[in-house]
């Protein structure tokens, strides 16, 4: 198989993404935002293109005007605040990046990183924004993003892309893992000018390769089966197959649907209307609540008296019992198992760090325990 980074990401988002994306390889334009974000890394291309003559911000900034397309934004007004964005976003990049400063070895360059398993050779594709070398003589990876939030330190850390282009680095100069040399990785955020940068070594790239494992293993599980079921996510809003996906069906429904007599997008407003009231007396309710509590502790009081009832306080304990004690009393009666209940949360995280084949028996023993259709009320943005 042969995959690039961005179809693994698609495929951890959502599965039906992925098919429409990657397996069918359905057509879609390009959303506003990511015209602006490849504008934008176009640009930095342009810059720090090396060469004798390093372009004035002047000629940054008319790359931007000269190839901006504002027709795509349905608002004029929207167009403007991007454009302005853009010009905000090179200027700032060009005042703390001189291109001269840096030693950049390759702009927008392709890798490819062998994943075996078993006998089978996958290969996992993508591009690297920019290498540099740095005054340190390590090679660094500079990925440039356009999106407003910013990661913690913790994420960059942890990122798969950047461990994943460590790896395509480690396999386009074999010197870094002979010579066992970090690789610097880091993420640009344009918007703030903010650089995260982290280091990868050669001993992270055994548990990159085994994560991209997992993520193909799943990929190859889901083909197999046929069943690429969509995954409502945060990110559905700017999906480009919003159309096709089954979850988003009503939404494209142009006539008037009711059920007993009853208009459905009538009751979708009702529902929202209430919700919000609802949410609003709850927070009244806790405000009065707080008060009522900090004048029962003020004057020493644990009941309050009003004309139509009163409220009281009650002091409720909860124990926990010491496990240990616990088990030196039950194991010997051969009751201990019967008390024990597995912990969803700490199990998934002792799974990941498992060997493969232990993950995969674990895998095995799950069972559907019990499922049941919720409502949410999703706020359009
Ligand atoms: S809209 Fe959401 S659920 Fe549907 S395909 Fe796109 S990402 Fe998946």
């Amino acid at each position: 198989m042969r995959l690039s980074y961005s179809a693994l990401e698609t495929f951890k988002q959502c599965p039906l993404k992925f098919k429409f994306q990657y397996v069918e390889r359905i057509k879609t334009p390009k959303s506003k935002e990511a015209l602006f974000g490849t504008l934008i890394h176009k640009a930095l291309k342009v810059l720090h293109e090396p060469g004798l003559v390093v372009p004035t911000e002047e000629e940054l900034l008319k790359f931007f005007a000269d190839n901006w397309d504002g027709s795509v934004y349905q608002d004029e007004q929207l167009a403007v605040l991007a454009f302005a964005q853009g010009i905000k976003i090179l200027k700032d990049y060009y005042a703390k990046n001189y291109p001269a400063q840096f030693n950049v070895v390759a702009l927008e360059t392709s890798f490819e990183a062998p994943i075996k398993i078993g006998d089978d050779l996958h290969l996992v594709t993508g591009k690297i924004d920019r290498i540099d070398k740095t005054p340190e003589n390590l090679f660094e990876v500079i990925d440039y993003k356009t999106t407003k939030k910013m990661p913690s330190q913790e994420t960059v850390d942890k990122d798969l892309q950047l461990s994943v282009y460590h790896l395509g680095m480690a396999n386009r100069w074999p010197s870094i893992v002979n010579e066992k040399r970090p690789v610097k990785v880091s993420l640009y955020y344009l918007k703030h000018g903010e650089k995260l940068s982290s280091l990868r070594n050669v001993e992270n790239l055994e548990a990159t390769k085994e994560n991209i494992i997992r993520d193909i293993e799943q990929i190859e599980q889901t083909h197999k089966a046929g069943k690429f079921d969509p995954r409502p996510n945060a990110l559905c809003d700017w999906c480009e197959f919003q159309r096709n996906c089954p979850f988003f069906r009503h939404k494209f429904v142009e006539e008037k649907l009711f059920f007993n007599d009853q208009d459905i997008k009538a009751l979708i407003n009702d529902y929202a209307n209430i919700k919000k009231e609802s949410e609003e007396r709850d927070k009244k309710l806790n405000e009065i609540k707080n008060t009522l509590v900090k004048f029962m502790d003020q004057q020493g009081l644990e009941s309050l008296f009003g004309d139509d009832g009163y409220i009281t306080r009650s002091l409720i304990q909860r124990f926990k019992y010491d496990a240990d004690s616990l088990r030196q009393i039950l194991e010997p009666l051969g009751r201990w198992q019967n008390i024990l209940k597995i912990d969803d949360a700490k199990l998934k995280k002792i799974i990941k760090e498992l060997p493969r084949d232990l993950r995969g028996k674990i895998e095995s023993a799950r069972k559907l325990d019990k499922e049941y259709k919720t409502i949410s009320l999703k706020k359009k943005k």
